[in-house]
């Protein structure tokens, strides 16, 4: 469980989750050594290119090994759904240096 204060951004726990899985990718399949790591870095772009991320997402679902990978994605489509206005309006609490 994650909990998150009223100041903090569902766009920047998705990041930092991506962060997170990039980090302990084991690196076996292409899908998530890659994926993890250019999905963290398209997340950290102020506005979203959706339709790479998209594209990025469902290649890990349908390629990746284990449920790393497999998973990984929701933490895009999740802000996506459900904080899309936070994405649209390019809102971030994260230093450039962090991101
Ligand atoms: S999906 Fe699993 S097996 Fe593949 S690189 Fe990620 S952690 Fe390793």
């Amino acid at each position: 469980m994650v909990v998150l204060s009223q100041q903090d951004l569902a766009r920047d726990a998705a990041l930092n989750t991506m962060q997170f899985f990039a980090q302990e990718s084991c690196g076996q399949c292409t899908p998530c050594r890659v994926g993890t790591d250019k999905a963290a870095q398209l997340m950290a772009a102020p506005v979203w290119d959706h339709d790479t991320l998209d594209d990025l997402g469902q290649v890990m679902v349908d390629a990746s090994i284990c449920g790393l990978g497999q998973a990984a994605p929701n933490a895009i489509r999740c802000v996506q759904r459900y904080f899309a206005d936070e994405v649209a309006a390019g809102m971030s609490n994260q230093k450039e240096s962090q991101r």
